[in-house]
C-alpha cells in the first residue's frame, strides 16, 4: 500500500544530501560569515555510509519512492561518490539524479555516467562573472560551470536542467541573458524563488523576485505560454516559448506555495529524515540503523513519520513563521 500523509500526499521523490560541506560560499546558502574557516562540519563517522543510504534508499523505494536526488552541500565533494551512484542504480524502477553547483563535473561526469547516472541539474545565477562571483563568494568563473555542464553534455546526462535562484538586487538584471543563452542551448532553465530556508542567509520577502515578475520580463521578449504539468507534484510550473524553442521552469515556492502536491522527503548528510525544507525538526535514521534495527523497524518508522505529516509551511509562511527553527539548504540540500 503506498504511504499516504494526513493530507492524502503519497511519498514520491527522496532527497538525500551526502554532505554538508561545499567549495561555494553562495550568499543565500552557506553566507560565508556563518560558514567560515572555524565553521565545524560534520566528521566522517557522523555522515550516513554509501551503504547505509543505499538500504534506506531500497526501503523508501519499497514505500513508493519513484525518484531519487543526490545533494549536499556540494555533492560532488563526497569521496567517491560513483560508487554511491552505482550502489543506488541497482534500485529498479528508479529515476536518479543529481543536483551540483557544476565545478566539479569536468572532473567527474564520465565516472557517473558510468556509474548509471541519468541526469544532472546545474545551479548558475548568472552569465555575468562579476555577478555570479559575488554570489559564490569564491572567485568562481561562469565559464567553468559552463565548461562543466557541456561535459555533462557530451557524456550523455542529459536533458540538462539549470537552476537559477533569484535575489532582488543581486541578479534579476541576468534573468534574460540567462533565458537566452539556455533557449539557445536547448537546456531547461528554472528559475527558484529566494527562499527563508535556514537562518544564515537573513533572508527578506523584499529580496524575493516572484515568478509572476520572472515570467512577465521575459515573455516582454520571448512570449511565453504555459503548459500542463509532467505529472501530479512537479515543482517547477512550466512555460514554453511560443515560437516552440524551448521551455523554462518557476519554482515559485514563495508567492505560489505548492504544498499540496508535495510528495518529498529529504535526508540529511547525517541521516535525519524531514518531510518538509522547513520543517523544525528531523527524524534520526543513523541511531536507528546503527543500533541494529531491521528493515521491517526502519520501514515502520517512515509508515509512522509520513503517516503522521502535515507539512504546509509555504502556505502558512508569515512574518511569524520567518524565526521558527529551521535547518540549513546545506544541510537538507534543497
Ligand atoms: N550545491 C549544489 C547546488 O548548488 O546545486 C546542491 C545543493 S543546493 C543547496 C540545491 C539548490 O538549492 C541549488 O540550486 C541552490 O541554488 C538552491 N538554493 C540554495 N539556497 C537557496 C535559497 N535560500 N532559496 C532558494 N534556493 C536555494
Ligand atoms: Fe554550495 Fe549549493 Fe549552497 Fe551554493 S547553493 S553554497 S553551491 S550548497
Ligand atoms: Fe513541501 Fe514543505 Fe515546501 Fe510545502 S513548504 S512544498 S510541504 S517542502
Amino acid at each position: 500500500m503506498p504511504l499516504t500523509d494526513t493530507l492524502n500526499r503519497s511519498l514520491r521523490d527522496l532527497r538525500i544530501s551526502v554532505t554538508d560541506r561545499c567549495n561555494f560560499r553562495c550568499v543565500y546558502c552557506m553566507p560565508k560569515e556563518i560558514f567560515g574557516p572555524d565553521h565545524q562540519f560534520l566528521h566522517r563517522d557522523q555522515i550516513l555510509t554509501f551503504e547505509e543510504i543505499t538500504r534506506l534508499a531500497r526501503i523508501f523505494a519499497a514505500h513508493g519512492v519513484r525518484k531519487i536526488r543526490l545533494t549536499g552541500g556540494e555533492p560532488l565533494v563526497r569521496k567517491d561518490l560513483p560508487d554511491l551512484i552505482s550502489m543506488l542504480a541497482e534500485i529498479p524502477d528508479l529515476d536518479l539524479t543529481l543536483t551540483t553547483n557544476g565545478s566539479l563535473l569536468p572532473k567527474h561526469a564520465r565516472a557517473l555516467k558510468d556509474a548509471g547516472l541519468k541526469r544532472v541539474t546545474v545551479s548558475l545565477d548568472s552569465l555575468d562573472n562579476a555577478i555570479f562571483k559575488s554570489m559564490n563568494d569564491v572567485d568562481f568563473p561562469v565559464e567553468k560551470v559552463i565548461e562543466g555542464m557541456e561535459a555533462a553534455a557530451a557524456v550523455g546526462l542529459d536533458p540538462i536542467k539549470v537552476n537559477m535562484v533569484v535575489k532582488r538586487g543581486l541578479n534579476e538584471s541576468s534573468i534574460l541573458p540567462m533565458a537566452r543563452y539556455f533557449r539557445e542551448k536547448g537546456y531547461i532553465l528554472r528559475f527558484i524563488e529566494y527562499m527563508d530556508v535556514g537562518h544564515s542567509n537573513g533572508w527578506r520577502m523584499d529580496d524575493v523576485v516572484s515568478a509572476a515578475e520572472i515570467v512577465k520580463m521575459i515573455d516582454a521578449e520571448m512570449p511565453l505560454e504555459p503548459v500542463t504539468p509532467n505529472y501530479q507534484g512537479e515543482v517547477a510550473g512550466r512555460w514554453r516559448y511560443k515560437d516552440g524553442s524551448g521551455e523554462v521552469g518557476m519554482v515559485a515556492s514563495v508567492t505560489q506555495a505548492f504544498c499540496r502536491d508535495c510528495n518529498r522527503a529529504r535526508i540529511t548528510a547525517e541521516g535525519k529524515l524531514y518531510t518538509c525544507l522547513f520543517a523544525v525538526k528531523g527524524h534520526d535514521f543513523r541511531d536507528l540503523l546503527r543500533g541494529g534495527a531491521t528493515d521491517d523497524e526502519v520501514s515502520q518508522f517512515i509508515a509512522n513519520v509520513w503517516g503522521k505529516r502535515d507539512d504546509r509551511y509555504s502556505e502558512l509562511r508569515s512574518e511569524n513563521t520567518i524565526s521558527l527553527p529551521k535547518v540549513e539548504m546545506s544541510h537538507i540540500g534543497g
